[in-house]
């Protein structure tokens, strides 16, 4: 990291962002602040574990999607780190400061005691003896009582910010957490969200006996779609796909954005009967909706998407159940795009 920082603050800073401009344009590679720094690096650092990896990449002819950025960012740059430490650190500091909050009620709970006892003390202390002893004895402990209740008050007070101070930072705390987990451009959960989801639902899974479907959703010709009419309303479609799908994935299903044009949606329960039909149903509303250009209100005809699902069989690996889904989607482009297949019919007609 440091020397490519080093190398970026020098004289030949901006020779190497052009360069690195140029080399993505001729790898194919969309400009984004992702791949920018990691070319970056594989250019300012070509020895470096994450250059090399680069290196291997690109000399083998590998597609450099989203998600292979995503895992080298994850691997390699410190902010990938960072983010897990921030989520980690964002767990253990909520579970002290709710702990803390408690020990803060508590605290005032016994102060308004203490007060309470103090004050009922002054009012019944009245033996019959000694007026005069007597009236210094209760004028002493009613003094003090007096003391004690603005000292509550001022306790009280604090401790009133403090619980305010801690609900906010709590707030913030789950809203970094929340964006460690979202995908930025659509909203939806992001790969690293979808993964731990799908781990989750496969635990469940395992424990209760009851089905699971997981769906892949890819859109169809969209590198044409792309060239047509620019990678700007390539991410108005992205939206209005994610939004089609955010209505199905309603909790407890885990609708996410699984790569660059690439979608994913868990259904814990349900079977992939159930599943086929309403994917169907998406299929049928995406392909039938006319698009137009935010900005210019041009035509832009309809887009279509092709699915895949698979529902888990008992024990199955997250992994192994993703490659399923995946083959039944790759098999939905086969047959002409634009449709869904349950992998159950591909390995009926296997067997
Ligand atoms: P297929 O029907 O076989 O899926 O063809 P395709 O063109 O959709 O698939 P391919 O994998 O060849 O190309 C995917 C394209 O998706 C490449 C790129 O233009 C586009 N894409 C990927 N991520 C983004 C993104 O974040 N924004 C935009 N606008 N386009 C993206
Ligand atoms: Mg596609
Ligand atoms: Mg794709």
């Amino acid at each position: 990291m440091t020397q490519v920082e080093t190398t970026l603050r020098g004289p030949s800073g901006f020779s190497l962002a052009r360069q690195a401009l140029v080399e993505m344009e001729s790898a194919g590679v969309w400009p984004t602040p992702l791949n920018f720094e990691l070319w970056l690096h594989y250019l300012g650092a070509p020895d470096s574990p994450l250059g090399a990896e680069m290196k291997r990449l690109i000399e083998e002819h590998e597609p450099f999607t989203e998600s292979v950025a995503e895992r080298l960012a994850a691997e390699f740059l410190p902010r990938g780190r960072l983010s897990e430490e921030i989520r980690d650190a964002g767990a253990v500091l909520n579970r002290e400061l709710s702990t803390v909050s408690q020990a803060i009620a508590s605290a005032q709970e016994s102060q308004r005691a203490y007060g309470q006892t103090l004050a009922e003390a002054s009012d019944k202390f009245i033996p019959d003896a000694e007026p005069v002893a007597l009236k210094a004895v209760v004028d002493g402990l009613s003094s003090a009582t007096a003391k004690v209740r603005e000292e509550n008050a001022v306790l009280e007070r604090r401790l009133e910010a403090s619980v305010k101070e801690v609900s906010r930072l709590r707030e913030h705390l789950e809203q970094v957490r929340r964006d460690a987990l979202t995908d930025a451009l659509t909203g939806l959960a992001n790969r690293k969200a979808f993964d731990e989801a799908l781990d989750a639902a496969c635990d469940e899974q395992d424990e209760t006996g009851a089905p699971m479907t997981l769906a892949v959703i890819d859109i169809d010709h969209f590198k044409r779609f792309n060239d047509t009419w620019g990678h700007q309303t390539g991410d108005q479609v992205l939206r209005y796909v994610a939004s089609v799908l955010a209505r199905i994935g309603r909790t407890p299903r885990v609708a996410a954005r699984y790569g660059g044009e690439e979608f994913a949606v868990i259904f814990p329960g349900e079977l992939s009967g159930m599943v086929e039909a309403e994917l169907n149903a998406a299929r049928e509303e995406i392909a039938s909706r006319q698009l137009r250009r935010r900005s210019t209100n041009d035509e832009l005809g309809a887009i279509t998407v092709s699915a895949g699902i698979a529902q888990r069989l008992p024990g199955e690996s997250a992994q192994s159940l993703i490659d399923r889904a995946d083959s039944a989607l790759y098999a939905s482009k086969r047959a002409g795009r634009n449709r869904v297949t349950n992998a159950r019919a591909i390995s009926h007609k296997a067997a």
